[in-house]
């Protein structure tokens, strides 16, 4: 890929891999190896989703969600689900796996509408959280990196759906 013009590096590829390796230990070791439930919220959950989980030796499930609610870089705090569950989660230990806690208002959402269907338990794993901007009570129970207020892409995270598959956290400088 060509030069992007002002994007700086936040969080590089290394330390994802490092951090990620810590997180999917730790899921691991709470969770004693059992089945788990991944709920991938798309689309910039797919690749903190897929890295977590060739790192676990367990049997883990896959189900996505796609809700909007967010339009470029403001978000409308209106939620929209887009895709939903395609399997029961009834009885079983469910995690959402999320790019980046921001408000709060989609986990917020999520939370209470996947309790809905009864799982056996519900945690949160988000790969980054910007604590300083949260809106709702709520957190991850899992979280990579906190970051500051700083508008991110790559590594699943967009613009415009642009810059996704970028293998690190970035921002733009003066954006
Ligand atoms: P929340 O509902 O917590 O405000 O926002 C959650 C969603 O907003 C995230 O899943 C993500 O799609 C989007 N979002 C929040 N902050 C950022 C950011 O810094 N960069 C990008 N690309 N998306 C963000």
């Amino acid at each position: 890929m060509e030069e992007i013009k002002n994007l700086k590096v936040l969080i590089s590829e290394e330390k994802l891999n490092e951090r990620i390796n810590e997180l999917a230990q730790e899921i691991y070791n709470d969770y004693k190896g059992q089945e788990i439930t991944f709920i991938c919220i798309l689309k910039g959950s797919i690749f903190f989703t897929v890295e977590l989980s060739k790192r676990m030796p367990c049997d883990i499930n896959f189900e996505f969600i796609r809700v909007s609610s967010y339009h470029g870089e403001n978000s409308t705090g209106i939620i929209e689900m887009k895709v939903d569950l395609q399997g029961d989660i009834k009885g079983k230990d469910v995690i959402i796996i999320e790019d980046i806690v921001d408000t709060g208002r989609t986990l917020s959402y999520l939370k209470e509408y996947l309790k809905s269907k009864e799982p056996k338990s519900l945690k949160i794993c988000s790969l980054l959280d910007k604590k300083e901007r949260r809106v709702c009570k709520i957190d991850a129970d899992y979280v990579g990196f906190n970051i500051p207020d700083k508008f991110v892409i790559g590594y699943g995270l967009d613009v415009d759906e642009k810059y996704r598959n970028l293998p690190y956290i970035g921002y733009f400088e003066n954006v």
